[in-house]
């Protein structure tokens, strides 16, 4: 058996941990002679899963006790929706900022259902910035304010939350949840797409404070209301069981084998470093990205040469480095760094982009 380093955008690598234990658990988990992929929602074995997974996740991220979680399904791309239809109840207004394409796909999608406004956009520089946030321009009344935290395409991060006082801070942290400490009452609702950090795709974890769950828009599916799974404890309906026994086996791993968000935080910043001390020498390949707005997950670059980015590509890949290839409205090249990545999977990656530079010169 041979494991290749997978630098995709998501879904990404898990623990190879998580995989050892979900492989010896597969065809009999704990003597009830079934796979938890074949296990009734309603059983007590399935109970004790999603309720560590859920006590897991509240101690590891320290989510207050007024925060509900949910374990949903439908990807961060369906909550582009559920926010809106569920939060934008009251002036019927909600405030923007256009930082990638994420961000700018959940404001078109909010934009059906309600008074929408863009605060900021880093467009004009092809998403490579967090745009400096003027508070005149932000909508007292506006029912919730939207960023999305982390721009997984573009690789930039917000090191500071913009104030926006009492209009709830709503935030897209697909590509960024688990890898440090967030301060979860800064916010009225996180949202994310398991696959990045978190799990296999099918799960979408939603952590809500709850005096924002009340009645949504009129015509809201009964699917598409947060009341639906909040009072059900997400059993309204079959959740996406799997996906939620692997994520409690990931957080299981940040706890005991990590030691929790802090120090996920350093291991996340060393890997992080490495790759940008590495960039910020090179004469070859350069990081596409403004200095004060780096992503820890998610690192974009390019040689200038779209021929010896392919050349780059395509060896890395023949050397075990995969999924490098950088998204088409960037080009070049992007190593998402998310947390299963083993610092020795990036410093082989510098060492190999080392090589590849002497013989490219
Ligand atoms: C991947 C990603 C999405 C899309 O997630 P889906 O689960 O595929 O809908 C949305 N926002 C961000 C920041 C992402 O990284």
């Amino acid at each position: 058996m041979s494991r290749v380093y997978n630098f995709s955008a998501g879904p990404s690598m898990l623990p190879e941990q998580v995989l050892r234990q979900a492989a010896e658990e597969m065809l009999d988990y704990k003597g009830t002679g079934e796979s938890v992929m074949e296990m009734s929602h309603r059983s007590k074995e399935y109970a004790a899963i999603i309720e560590e997974c859920e006590t897991r996740l509240r101690r590891v991220m320290e989510i207050p006790d007024n925060y509900k979680v949910l374990f949903l399904q439908g990807g961060a791309s369906s909550q582009f929706a559920m926010v809106p239809l569920n939060l934008m109840t009251k002036n019927r207004k909600a405030d923007y900022v256009i930082t990638g394409q994420w961000a700018k796909k959940a404001y078109k999608e909010a934009a059906r259902f309600g008074d929408c406004h863009v605060v900021a956009s880093s467009e004009d520089k092809t998403f490579s910035y967090i745009p400096k946030l003027d508070p005149a321009a932000f909508t007292p009344d506006a029912d919730y304010f939207h960023i999305c935290m982390n721009n997984t395409i573009y690789g930039t991060k917000y090191h500071t939350l913009p104030d926006t006082g009492n209009v709830p801070l709503v935030a897209d942290v697909s590509s960024c949840i688990l890898s440090e400490p967030i301060d979860v009452s800064r916010f009225g609702l996180l949202y994310a797409g398991a696959q990045k950090n978190m799990g296999p795709a099918g799960l979408t974890v939603v952590i809500v404070r709850e005096d924002l769950i009340g009645e949504p828009q009129e015509g809201t599916p009964t699917m598409f209301t947060y009341s639906t799974h909040a009072d059900n404890g997400s059993m309204f309906n079959t959740p996406p069981t799997y996906a939620i026994y692997i994520c409690m086996k990931v957080l299981q791993w940040i706890e005991e084998e990590v030691g929790g968000l802090a120090e996920m935080k350093k291991i996340s910043e060393k890997k992080a470093g490495l790759l940008y001390d590495f960039l910020d020498q090179s004469k070859l390949f350069k990081g596409t990205v403004e200095r004060d707005s780096r992503s820890l997950m998610n690192i974009p670059f390019v040689t200038g040469d779209d021929e010896l980015d392919k050349k780059f590509v395509a060896a890395a890949k023949d050397a075990g480095f995969i999924n490098l290839k950088g998204h088409r409205t960037v080009g070049g090249m992007r190593a998402s760094i998310y947390n299963a990545m083993p610092v020795e999977g990036v410093e082989k990656l510098v060492s190999f982009m080392k090589k590849f530079e002497e013989e490219n010169k």
